[in-house]
C-alpha cells in the first residue's frame, strides 16, 4: 500500500474510490479545472511558508521531473536532526504512508504541524487530512507539539506589498482532531483489504458522492440510472434528490406519478414526458417589456478572482470586472451599436472600466442584463472604490434591468431549457439552429470561467498569441450582449 494524505481522505469520502483508483482509473472523469487549482494552491502555499521568516524547503525533483519523494524525506530528516526552525514541505513516510507537512514548525519539546489551505473557513475534511499527517509524524518519531490550519481571511484588503500575517489566519485545531485520529488505523486496515481484493466493493452512490468534493466517478457510479433521472430535476436540494433515490422514485416517469415537486420541478418533468412545445405566458412578457425604455442598453461584465489580491483596494477571492461588452439601441427601429472595453492584463483594471462605464452608459437610461445581481454587485462596489464617480455609477446600477425574469417568472418555457434560466440554456432553447449564437463556434473562449483563467495569462504570453487571445476575449464578450439583444427581440416577436 502507498498512501498518501490526498489518497486518505478519499478513502474516508468513499473506499470505492480508492478502489476505483486502483482497478478502474479510466473511468475517472477529467478535472478540467483542477491545474488552476493546483496552481492557486502553489501560490498560497509558497507565500504561506514565509509566515514564520527563514524556512528550508525540502522539495525535490527528480531527473524526469517528478517529486523525488526519497530525496525529500531524507533532506527533512536532516534538519530535523539539526534542528531547524521551520522546515517546509517536510515529508515523512511509515509503513508505506507517505505525507508532506506544509510548514513543520519547531517548538519547545517537538514540532507542530502547519496545514495551509486557500479556502476561507474551516471544512471537516481538514481534521481528516491533519489528523493523517500528525499519525505518520507521531509513527516516524516526531513529537507533535500542535496542530494548524492555516486560511485565507476574506476581510484582509491589500495595501501595497500582501501581508502575510494578515492575509492568512491561523486556527488551533488540536482540541478537534482526536474522533478522527482515533479512526485511523481501522481505516488503513480497511483500506488495505479494499486494496487487496480485486472484487469491487458493494457501495452505492449516497450524499457522500458530493461532499466533501464532487466525486469524478459520479458518472461510472450512475451509468445504472435512466437518463434523466431524479438526479436532473433543477433546484432540487441533494438532500430530497437521495431521498427519492433511496425510495426507488428515479425516473421522470416515477416522478411524475410519485414525486411531490414544485410548480418548475413538475414543469420540468412534463415537458419532458410529454410533447407540448413552448409555453408563453404573453401578458406576463409584455408587463415586462413595458418596463423598458430606449435608449436602451445591454450590458455583460467579465471578471477574475483572485485568491491573493493582485492589485490595491481588493481582497481574497473579489470579483474584478475587467471586461464588458455594451450593445445598445438609441430609438426604437434604430440600429444596433456595440461598445467594448477590455482592460490589459497584469494592470489594475478598476478604475479604467469605471470611467469607461461612465462614459459609454449616460444617466438614467435602461440597462438590460441577465441575472442582475451580478453586474450591480461589481458596479456598486467601483462606486465604493471611486467615490468621484459614484454619482454616476450609481444611476447606472439604479437602471438596470433583468432580462433573467421573464424566464424565471416562468413565462417563457420549452422542454430543451431543462428546468434552467440561466442564458446558455435560454439561448439554444430559443435558438437552436443559429450558429452565430453558439459558443462552441468561438475560439479559445467559449464561457466564463475561460475568460477569467485566460486574462491574467495573456501578460505573459508572446505579442502575437496576445492579440489573439484579446481577439478571443472580446468576441466571447459580444456574444453574450448579442444573445441577449436577440432574446429580447424574440419576446417582443411573441407579443
Ligand atoms: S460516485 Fe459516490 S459511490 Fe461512486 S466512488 Fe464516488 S463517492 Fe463512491
Amino acid at each position: 500500500m502507498f498512501f498518501s494524505k490526498s489518497k486518505y481522505c478519499s478513502f474516508w469520502q468513499c473506499p470505492k474510490i480508492t478502489w476505483l483508483d486502483k482497478f478502474k482509473p479510466e473511468e475517472k472523469e477529467i478535472d478540467t479545472s483542477l491545474a488552476a487549482r493546483l496552481s492557486t494552491g502553489n501560490e498560497v502555499g509558497d507565500l504561506a511558508m514565509t509566515l514564520f521568516g527563514n524556512f528550508v524547503e525540502t522539495t525535490t525533483l527528480s531527473e524526469d521531473n517528478h517529486l523525488d519523494y526519497s530525496a525529500m524525506i531524507q533532506k527533512t530528516a536532516d534538519e530535523v536532526a539539526k534542528g531547524t526552525e521551520n522546515i517546509c514541505e517536510a515529508a515523512f513516510s511509515y509503513n508505506g504512508l507517505y505525507c508532506a507537512v506544509d510548514i513543520l514548525h519547531k517548538e519547545k519539546g517537538g514540532y507542530a504541524i502547519y496545514e495551509i489551505k486557500s479556502s476561507t473557513h474551516l471544512n471537516y475534511i481538514y481534521l481528516v487530512d491533519v489528523a493523517y499527517q500528525k499519525y505518520v509524524l507521531e509513527k516516524s518519531g516526531i513529537t507533535v507539539t500542535g496542530t494548524y490550519l492555516v486560511n485565507i481571511n476574506n476581510k484582509y484588503v491589500r495595501h501595497g506589498d500582501i501581508n502575510v500575517k494578515e492575509l492568512f489566519f491561523i486556527q488551533d485545531v488540536s482540541g478537534l482532531l482526536q474522533e478522527e485520529y482515533d479512526k485511523i488505523e481501522e481505516n488503513l486496515k480497511c483500506a488495505d483489504e479494499i486494496l487487496n481484493n480485486e472484487t469491487e466493493p458493494n457501495i452505492d452512490i449516497s450524499d457522500k458522492c458530493t461532499s466533501p468534493y464532487s466525486c469524478a466517478y459520479w458518472k461510472y457510479c450512475t451509468k445504472h440510472l435512466p437518463t434523466p433521472n431524479v438526479f436532473d430535476v433543477y433546484r432540487l436540494g441533494i438532500g430530497k434528490k437521495f431521498k427519492y433515490y433511496n425510495d426507488g422514485i428515479i425516473s421522470f416517469e416515477e416522478l411524475e406519478k410519485h414525486g411531490h415537486l414544485d410548480y418548475k420541478q413538475t414543469r420540468q418533468i412534463d415537458y419532458y414526458l410529454h410533447d407540448k412545445g413552448t409555453y408563453i405566458k404573453k401578458d406576463g412578457i409584455k408587463k415586462f417589456l413595458d418596463t423598458l425604455s430606449y435608449p436602451l442598453y445591454f450590458l455583460d461584465f467579465e471578471t477574475m478572482q483572485s485568491v491573493i489580491p493582485q492589485f490595491d483596494g481588493t481582497r481574497p477571492y473579489q470579483q474584478i470586472p475587467f471586461q464588458y461588452s455594451l450593445h445598445y439601441i438609441e430609438s426604437e427601429g434604430a440600429p444596433l451599436k456595440h461598445k467594448e472595453f477590455l482592460a490589459e492584463s497584469g494592470e489594475n483594471p478598476l478604475r479604467a472600466i469605471a470611467e469607461s462605464l461612465c462614459a459609454n452608459i449616460p444617466m438614467n437610461v435602461c440597462t438590460l442584463a441577465y441575472n442582475k445581481k451580478f453586474e450591480c454587485g461589481r458596479i456598486k462596489e467601483l462606486a465604493e472604490i471611486f467615490p468621484d464617480l459614484s454619482k454616476h455609477l450609481l444611476n447606472i446600477e439604479r437602471n438596470i434591468k433583468d432580462l433573467l425574469v421573464p424566464f424565471q417568472k416562468g413565462y417563457y418555457y420549452n422542454k430543451a431549457m431543462g428546468g434552467s434560466f440561466s442564458i446558455k440554456s435560454v439561448l439554444p432553447a430559443i435558438f437552436p439552429d443559429d450558429p452565430s449564437l453558439n459558443y462552441h463556434n468561438l475560439d479559445g473562449v467559449h464561457n466564463g470561467s475561460e475568460a477569467m483563467t485566460i486574462f491574467p495569462l495573456i501578460k505573459d504570453m508572446p505579442k502575437e498569441e496576445q492579440s489573439i487571445a484579446r481577439k478571443n476575449l472580446l468576441k466571447y464578450c459580444e456574444l453574450d450582449t448579442f444573445a441577449m439583444v436577440k432574446i429580447w427581440q424574440k419576446l417582443i416577436s411573441l407579443i
